[in-house]
């Protein structure tokens, strides 16, 4: 592990790691020294995370010790084979946890349909509970002080067209963050929340033009976050430069 960085020495978990903010974290991780588990339901696109954004970003052929898994954040059992593989691998649980795993499934409140309203939930608000409960538990056992940090979006804050079930969801990250936090401390477990504004990832494709336009109108920065920007914040949560906040719910938005 490297001997130098904001976490230096640190193991950490990031899921949704195959895509967007989770590869960016896995990025800045690595390079604040952290030993980085890169987890996605898409497996070959963590390794990828693994294999060319980090490690021959810099500089080296293999993976070193970082490595990556498949999870479904949505599955219990998945979540739980993913502790177990960690452990196998590393002998500890993972002292920074990141859940940026995601999905939206957009549209009118008066068309949206019960599937997509609960595999919204299912992933963003269940996935997030599942993997903070399975590993705040693992770490609380093992008397590891860590930092948990879910990533919710601004839109749980203030709601947007066409994202009834998304807003709910990532509102619900908030809370569930907050209860967490008052929950954890004692263990000396920090749990925070960020916020992302509209962030440059495949993730809002989805969203028309149009509808794009008008959002960066209200973008005093005028323009979309790097997926980078979001990843420093995931990096100064995970490190001890944060060491009393906890409970918090940061806005990363550009001004939005
Ligand atoms: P992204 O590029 O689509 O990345 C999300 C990753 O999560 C993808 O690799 C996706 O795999 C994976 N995933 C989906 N369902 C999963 C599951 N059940 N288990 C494990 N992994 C799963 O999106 P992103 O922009 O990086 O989003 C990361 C987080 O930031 C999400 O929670 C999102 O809601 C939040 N956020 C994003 C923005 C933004 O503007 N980009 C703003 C606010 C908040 P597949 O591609 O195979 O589905």
């Amino acid at each position: 592990m490297a001997s130098k960085g904001l976490v230096a020495g640190r193991l950490a978990l990031v899921t949704g790691a195959g895509s967007g903010i989770g590869r960016a974290a896995c990025q800045v991780l690595s390079r604040e020294g952290a030993t980085v588990v890169a987890a996605d339901k898409n497996y070959d696109a963590a390794l990828e995370t693994i294999k060319k954004h980090i490690a021959l970003a810099s500089g080296y052929s293999d993976a070193g010790e970082h490595s990556a898994m498949e999870v479904d954040v949505s599955e219990p059992k998945s979540v739980q084979n993913l502790l177990q593989a960690i452990l196998a691998e590393y002998k500890v649980p993972p002292k920074i946890v990141v859940n940026s795993a995601g999905v939206t499934r957009d549209n009118w409140l008066l068309k949206l349909s019960q599937e997509d309203y609960d595999s919204v939930m299912n992933v963003n608000l269940k996935g997030t509970f599942l993997i903070m409960q399975t590993f705040a538990k693992a770490m609380t056992e093992s008397s590891i002080q860590g930092s948990i940090i879910n990533i919710s979006s601004i839109v749980g804050k203030y709601g947007n067209i066409g994202q009834t079930n998304y807003s709910a969801s990532k509102a619900g990250v908030v809370a569930m963050t907050q209860s967490a936090a008052k929950e954890l401390g004692k263990f000396n477990i920090r749990v925070n929340a960020i916020m992302p504004g509209f962030i440059d990832t495949p993730i809002i494709k989805t969203v028309p033009d149009k509808v794009k336009e008008q959002l960066l109108k209200l973008v005093p920065l005028g323009r979309l976050g790097d997926p980078t920007e979001i990843a420093e914040v995931i990096t100064f949560l995970s490190s001890d430069k944060s060491s009393f906040i906890n409970g918090a719910s940061i806005d990363v938005t550009g001004g939005y």
